[in-house]
């Protein structure tokens, strides 16, 4: 089942239109390959995100519940993490820096890239979701539940963070610039899928939460500090608050630019629904730096 997994993404990957950059920047993929992670429902790992994160983030159980009255145990369910690696052509464009009026952007080619990715992201939960359907399992998926949100109550989080799900499913680690490194970099996306489908279980080869970043590894690098204009990078951590700003200053030119081609997307911020925006991220953190396309510690 996990290979009919991987050949049924691969698939949609390669053909679905909106894995397509607009035609101005060439109108080639946005995501190359996929790869999945799988963790078991009841990993005492999802019950410790409660007190990491906050006690509002859902194990798969309760995300199950959400959308389903019938109950099954938590020990069969299955939570599939999925990685979305950018393109290469996206990744190289992206490491030159542009000074647009005092403020650095990112290369246009990523900010498109980035705001079509969320379309994208929830068709191929909706895709899989019906390819289980037919193979008569049942899944849920956080990113389409009604009872996501993300919660800005002094601090930034939401209560099924992709990125903490595809690290119980082994997929990578957590790093300096908070992206999480996965064997095919940090510059990625996630989504994920709860189902009772009897997948098998990638595990974890540790619990070490930052294993992949060379800082918390080595003692090295930093990188992603030199490359961050918005200073939201120090040897303490990511400043949340400080990405946001920056984030903001870079969309409103963004917008400015390119705002006719965007899609907009809805969120849901403290339980209620936001008037649309236009995500068009930052990320010069991820590109250029060891972890942008690979797992630098690999080789360790
Ligand atoms: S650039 Fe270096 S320090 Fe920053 S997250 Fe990547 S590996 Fe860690
Ligand atoms: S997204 Fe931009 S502002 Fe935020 S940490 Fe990365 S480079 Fe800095």
């Amino acid at each position: 089942m996990n290979d009919k997994i991987i050949q049924f993404l691969g698939k949609l990957f390669e053909t679905s239109e909106l894995n397509r950059l607009h035609e101005r920047y060439g109108g080639g993929r946005i995501f190359s390959n996929p790869i999945i992670g799988i963790a078991q429902g009841d990993d005492p790992i999802f019950r410790k995100f409660k007190e990491i994160i906050s006690p509002e983030h859902l194990t798969p159980f309760e995300l199950w519940l959400t959308e389903n009255q019938e109950s099954v145990p938590a020990s069969k369910l299955r939570v599939i993490s999925i990685v979305f690696p950018f393109v290469d052509k996206i990744r190289e464009e992206s490491k030159n820096v542009k000074n647009f009026r005092g403020v650095i952007l990112p290369a246009e080619i990523y900010s498109v890239g980035r705001n079509y990715a969320n379309p994208f992201k929830k068709e191929i939960c909706r895709q899989i979701i019906d390819f289980l359907n037919e193979e008569g399992h049942r899944a849920v998926a956080g990113m389409l539940s009604e009872s996501f949100t993300i919660f800005v109550k002094g601090k930034f989080y939401s209560n099924w963070s992709e990125r903490h799900i595809a690290f119980a499913t082994g997929l990578g680690t957590f790093s300096l610039h908070e992206g999480l490194i996965t064997e095919v970099g940090c510059n990625i996306r996630l989504a994920s899928i709860v189902t009772d489908a009897p997948l098998k279980i990638t595990l974890r080869k540790s619990d070490k939460p930052y294993g992949n970043c060379l800082y918390y590894s080595k003692g090295t690098c930093r990188k992603c500090e030199e490359r961050c204009p918005g200073n939201a990078i120090d040897e303490n951590g990511h400043n949340k608050n400080k990405c946001y700003e920056y984030g903001q200053k870079v969309a409103r030119r963004i917008i400015a630019r390119i705002g006719p081609i965007l899609k907009p997307h809805i969120r849901c911020v403290n339980r209620k629904l936001r008037p649309p925006t236009f995500p068009v991220g930052c990320a010069f953190c991820q590109f250029g730096v060891p972890c942008m396309d690979r797992n630098p510690t690999a080789e360790i």
